[in-house]
């Protein structure tokens, strides 16, 4: 049978086999092509010589057993073999036909390279996408470890800070604030009354004598007495009162809220105290001035005004307690 023209060159192969299995002359030119035969070179060859060698298993197995049960095979994939030896994915239908009561099975191939360049593609495509997947996941695990570390790092960084900070305000033979403190704390407290008039006093307390606590016992005797008075202080001072060593044996009690009476009133307990410890047989009394915030006071007038009571202390017989402020 010949083919017709539009046959001979429609845009898919179409082949012819007999009930053997035996290829007819009628091969198109389009499957011609895509195996790269000549006309006449394929008739009565067996349709194994354009199968690959892994499909004529499958074509004996699958295509001949289908097609006689039930006349016909669709979308079947399958690699025939080309002229050259290289493998042809296609696409085929096969229909049996009944012609001049012989038994043909007409088939059509459509070439399926592009679409397996596709497939490969979004194979290809697939692993790259994984593969980003999992370096984005490591990549992810990495940052949340870092974020870790880095928190772990600020906390520490805010203990030292916490720490440094505590020892740049702290007088390391009394263990009580330092100076540095006490005018950081006098400046606020100095604001804090001039935006609301809260009034506060300044205790400053001077160990009466104390060269000859030096001279007679020592240095180091001088520094124990030193240390027992800020316990003494720490512990007779309210939770809001700041005691601090102002330097030297001289150390200053700041009184939020405290007025010329309160001030008067701790500064003559601790007077007290002091003098009333038991020093390991010493005598140890301090002279005490004290000053209560004026709406016209700057640190150093406060200061000053606290430093004169405690001179009139000292003039006066020291081991008492003067306020800047005679009473009205
Ligand atoms: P006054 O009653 O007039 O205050 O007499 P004072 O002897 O206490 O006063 P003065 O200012 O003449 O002497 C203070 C002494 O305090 C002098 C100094 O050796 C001593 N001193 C200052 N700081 C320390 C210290 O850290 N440790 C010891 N042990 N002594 C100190
Ligand atoms: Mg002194
Ligand atoms: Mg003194």
């Amino acid at each position: 049978m010949e083919l017709d023209a539009q046959l001979n060159d429609a845009p898919c192969g179409y082949f012819s086999i007999t009930a053997e299995g035996l290829l007819l002359r009628s091969v198109n030119r389009t499957m011609l092509h895509m195996l790269g035969y000549d006309s006449l070179e394929l008739a009565n060859r067996h349709v194994e010589s354009i199968l690959s060698v892994a499909n004529r298993l499958f074509f004996h197995t699958y295509f001949y057993p289908y097609i006689q049960l039930y006349g016909h095979v669709k979308e079947m994939y399958l690699a025939l073999r080309t002229k050259d030896g290289r493998d042809l994915p296609v696409l085929m239908n096969g229909v049996r036909q009944e012609r001049g009561g012989e038994l043909f099975i007409d088939c059509v191939a459509l070439e399926m390279n592009k679409r397996i360049e596709h497939e490969k593609d979004i194979l290809r495509t697939k692993t790259q996408l994984e593969a980003l997947y999992q370096a984005t996941h490591e990549a992810n695990m990495r940052l949340e470890q870092l974020h870790a570390e880095y928190e772990a790092k600020q906390q520490e960084l805010l203990r030292l800070n916490a720490q440094w900070e505590a020892l740049a305000t702290t007088d390391p033979l009394t263990g009580l604030r330092n100076r540095r403190f006490f005018k950081d704390s006098l400046a606020a407290l100095l604001e804090d009354n001039a935006r609301t008039g809260q009034p506060f006093s300044l205790l400053i307390l001077d160990i009466d004598h104390f060269k000859r606590i030096n001279d007679t016992y020592g240095h180091p005797v001088g520094d124990l007495v030193l240390a027992s008075l800020a316990a003494l202080l720490r512990t007779a001072s309210g939770s809001a009162d700041i005691a601090a060593r102002f330097g030297g044996e001289e150390f200053v009690v700041l009184m939020p809220g405290a007025d010329r009476a309160s001030a008067l009133e701790a500064a003559e307990r601790y007077r007290a105290g002091v003098e009333a410890a038991s020093w390991e047989g010493l005598r140890i009394t301090i002279s005490v001035g004290a000053a209560t915030v004026s709406p016209s006071d700057t640190d150093e007038s406060l200061v000053n005004r606290a430093d004169q009571a405690l001179y009139a202390s000292k003039a006066g017989g020291r081991n008492r307690v003067t306020h800047a402020e005679a009473e009205l």
